[in-house]
Formats: C-alpha cells, structure tokens, sequence
C-alpha cells in the first residue's frame, strides 16, 4: 500500500523513490517506504491549501472537531499494540517505553478533542458604548506544516496535529525520515474517524529535499517544528520571507541540581532516570547533574554504580533497560561529545566506549556515560550530544547552582532536589527555563505548557497556549447604530 497520504488519497512518491527503514536495534529492515520530493510536498501544499480554503473542515464547528479527535483518542487505544510496535521498529526503543507513550498520546488527542468541545475562548469586549458590538473570535491559523523528530515520532506529533485539527487547521506532517511507520497508522486513524479529506496530510522523506519547501512555500501559513538548534535557525530564516507563524520546540542542556539535604536515593535514582532514558536521546534529558560538594562523591559513586547495571537491548528484549542510539551517525556524535569532554579535561567514571558484547553488534548501542569534574566552557556540558551522556560539576551554595543551571544557551527543563521547600521554591524561580522540576524529573501532563526559554524554542505546546499557536485572534466590530461622524467638517 503506498505511504504518502495526499488529499485524502495514498499515493505513491512522484518520483517512484522508496527508502529502506531499518531498526537501529539489529539493522533489520522494517519496510521500504516511498520517499516524497519537492513535487510530492508542493501537492501535500496544494491538497492542504484547497481543504483549508473550500473544505468543510475549518468551517465545522469545534465542538465537532473535538469530538472527531476523541474519536481518534479511541482508535489509538484500540490500535495501541499495533502502534507501539511500529514505534519501537522504527526508533529501537523498548516496547514498554512505546506502550506508554500510546497512553499519552490518546491523552492528548483526549485533551485537546475536549478543548476544542468547550470552545469558550471567543469574546465579547466592553467596547465603552451601548451601540458597539464588540468580540474577539479565535479562528484557525491556515495551513500548517508540521515537521517532527525521531526521539518521539508519534508523541511529538500528537502535539502538533492535535491542536492544530482542533482549532480548525489543515495540515502537511513530515516525520523524521528514520522513523516514519507510526506517522501512517496515524493518518489512517485520522481517516477512519472521519477527517475531511485534505485536512491532513503526510509526506516522507528527508529534511532537505520535502522538509525545506514546506517552510518556504507561500501557501503556508504557519510552520510547527520540533527538532534540534541549527535545523530550528535554518526554519526560521525559510519562514522569513513570507512571515509565517513559526512554533518552535528545540533542543535543550537541562541541569539537574542536587543538594545535599535532597533524599538521597530517590536523588539518585531520578538522576539516573533523568538522563539515561531512551539512552538520553530526550529533549529535557538531565544531561547536566550539579552536585552540592559536600554530597558530590558519595552522590556521583552511587549514579556510577547503579548506571553499570542499566542493561542495553532491543525493543523485545525483557531484560533490556534501554536501547539503542537511532542511527550509526548519531552514535559517532555522541562518541565525538565524549572524546571532547575528555581531552577538555573531564574524568571518565563510566562507559565511554562501545558495548563489546557480540550480541549488540548488529545496533547502534552505546552504553550510559559518566564525565565527572567538567566545567561550564566544555564542549560536551555547553552542546546537546543526545545520547546517554551525563555531565557532573560541583557547586557551593545556592546562588553558584543557579548560575551554573542557567549558563546555557538553551531554556527547555530543569530540576531542583532538596529537603527545604523554600529554597525549592526559590531555585524553580530563577531558572531559566520552561519546565521546572521539583523532588521529580521528566513528568508532565497535556493540561500543562511545555516548551522552551532562550534557543530551546519559540511558543508553546500542550495546555491552552498549546491551542493557542493555531490560532489568530480576531476582533469583529459592529457598530449597531452608524450615523456619519462628520470627523472633517
Ligand atoms: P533535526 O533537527 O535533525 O530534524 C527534525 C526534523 O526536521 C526532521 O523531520 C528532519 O528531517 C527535519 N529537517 C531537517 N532539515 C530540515 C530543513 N532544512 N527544513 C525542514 N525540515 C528539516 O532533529 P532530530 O530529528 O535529530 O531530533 C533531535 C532534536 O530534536 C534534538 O535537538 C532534540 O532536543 C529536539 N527535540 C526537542 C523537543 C522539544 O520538545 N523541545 C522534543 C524532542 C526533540 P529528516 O531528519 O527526515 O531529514
């Protein structure tokens, strides 16, 4: 069956390309699927432009939209099995970690299909006089193109095409080119629960040839993009010359600030959490731990010893902890971060070299990575390596924590661990960043904004500003009693 969903037709690429998907677990090949061009994405454009402009869909009234998307919620429930293993085909993470974001990914479809049902965010002004009719009404942005990552390919789209189909949008969605499967079953869902056709559409294939035209074409109004700094800068320039909307949800280098009153296992075993999940490959990775001296070697033994048991494996694999990197490339940048940080004089504690066990040759494993005694101006502490990566420095007091969290380009998450609530308080104050983490790390929940501060981003995802983005506020005046106002007699 072909890959591409265009104006409400599977499709074949233009071209008559495919491209290989293989699981980073093992390099088995999981299907070919067709890979779009410029040709194929000027289509997608076109299919969404004529939705938008004469279709139903932007017209149907939300609470309709709403409950198409709680309908959507229902398919991904019943189809949870079938989508989690695509998942973990495409991007080697374990099938339980897939299963569970199944379960968040109907909550959002869940959120934002009750959201868009309320309505409610339309309205009436004081406009200061009994013969003015004064409202504010939110209607859809356009035509969005909506571009993901590989870390979290379903997820990160959720975000996107929830909101963006309950404020009334049309849409062209680009997955990464590594990770395209749960992209389709999702289109398909979309077509089972009724979705005019060219309210949604898909196009696969790679950022530079069917990503680019979808930022730059004129018949697009807004770009919605997940995925690392330097891809986020090219998007804004593409956008520029025709001033699209641009939402961007970008890398991050969280610090994880540990004092020493914190409870301390827990401390631990968060901080493991924190940034070894999906082999770091998270955006709000707690990549940076910053230790209070006093608790720094006791604290830093322990995350060693308990991060040499993590065990790495396949999708499939029960005894697994994690998986894989994504790609072969990706597991050399991360090697490069590492080899950096040591020749900037970090002290290697754990991992830094590749598995050696013969039954993990066949994927792009790298094991959890320890680099004690690093400073604010290395390489491997002030870049994203995205991979199972963790960077310790010491801090003194208070005000040092908080200098050293926020000396970062970046502004995605952070946490603070300690025993005295005030201080808590005060530290989730004066971080930079759009998600703070109390005695936690890693939750959030739909109802709640996520998204950047600084380079991690522009707008916001989830919560009410998460519906928001794919709206334009527009304010309708009627003047119930016009009579000439004589302004230039
Ligand atoms: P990339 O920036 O490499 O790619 C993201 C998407 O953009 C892919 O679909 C890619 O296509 C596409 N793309 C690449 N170049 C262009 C272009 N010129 N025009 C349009 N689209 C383009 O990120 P990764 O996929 O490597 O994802 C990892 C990054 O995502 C990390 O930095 C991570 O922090 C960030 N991220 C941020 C999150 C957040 O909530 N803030 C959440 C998850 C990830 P293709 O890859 O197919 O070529």
């Amino acid at each position: 069956m072909p890959e591409l969903f265009i104006g409400g037709q599977w499709t074949t690429a233009a071209e008559g390309r495919t491209r290989e998907i293989r699981c980073p677990a093992d390099g088995t090949l999981v299907a070919a699927v067709d890979e779009a061009g410029p040709e194929d994405a000027a289509a997608a454009v076109a299919a969404a432009r004529d939705a938008f402009d004469r279709g139903p869909w932007p017209r149907t009234p939300a609470a309709e939209r709403g409950r198409l998307l709680l309908r959507v919620a229902c398919l991904l429930e019943r189809d949870k099995a079938a989508f989690a293993r695509a998942e973990s085909l495409d991007t080697g993470k374990r099938l339980v970690e897939s299963e569970y974001d199944m379960d968040d990914i109907a909550n959002c479809f869940r959120y934002f299909g009750n959201l868009g049902a309320a309505g409610g965010t339309d309205r009436v002004v004081d406009a200061g006089s009994p013969e003015t009719d004064s409202r504010v009404v939110h209607e859809p942005v356009g035509v969005c193109s909506l571009i993901t990552p590989w870390n979290y390919p379903l997820l990160q789209t959720a975000w996107k095409v929830a909101p963006a189909l309950a404020a009334g949008n049309t849409f062209v969605l680009k997955p990464s080119e590594l990770t395209p499967h749960t992209a389709i079953l999702l289109m398909r869902a979309l077509a089972e629960a009724g979705l005019p056709d060219g309210a949604a559409n898909l196009v696969l294939g790679a950022g530079d040839t069917v990503g680019a035209p979808l930022t730059s074409d004129e018949r697009v109004d807004m770009v919605s993009f997940t995925g690392g700094l330097v891809t986020g800068r090219r998007i804004m320039a593409a956008a520029a010359p025709t001033v699209k909307k641009v939402a961007l949800e970008l890398g991050g280098k969280n610090p994880n600030i540990v004092f020493a009153d914190a409870e301390f296992d827990t401390a631990v075993d968060y901080a493991l959490m924190a940034v070894f999940l999906h082999s770091g490959q998270v955006c709000s990775a707690g990549a940076r731990l910053l230790v209070e001296d006093s608790l720094h070697d006791a604290f830093v033994d322990e995350v060693v010893r308990r991060a040499r048991e993590i065990r790495l494996g396949g999708p499939f694999d029960e005894h697994a902890r994690t998986g894989p990197l994504i790609s072969a490339a990706h597991r050399d940048k991360v090697e490069a971060y590492v080899a950096a940080g040591l020749a900037e004089g970090a002290v290697l504690r754990l991992g830094g070299a590749r598995p050696e066990d013969p039954a993990l040759s066949g994927g792009f494993y790298y094991p959890p990575t320890v680099l004690d005694e690093c400073a604010p101006g290395m390489s491997v502490v002030r870049d994203e390596s995205f991979g199972p990566v963790l960077t310790v420095e010491r801090f003194r007091d208070e005000d040092e924590a908080v200098a050293l969290a926020n000396d970062t380009v970046y502004g995605l998450a952070g946490a603070v661990w300690t025993g005295d609530a005030e201080r808590a308080h005060r530290v989730a104050a004066r971080l930079r960043c759009g998600t703070v983490w109390i005695n936690d790390f890693h939750p959030y929940v739909p109802q709640a904004e996520w998204g950047g501060m600084k380079q991690s981003g522009v707008g916001r995802e989830l919560g009410p500003a998460g519906l928001a983005e794919y709206q334009e506020a527009k304010h309708i005046w009627r003047n119930t009693a016009p009579r000439p106002q004589r302004w230039f007699e």
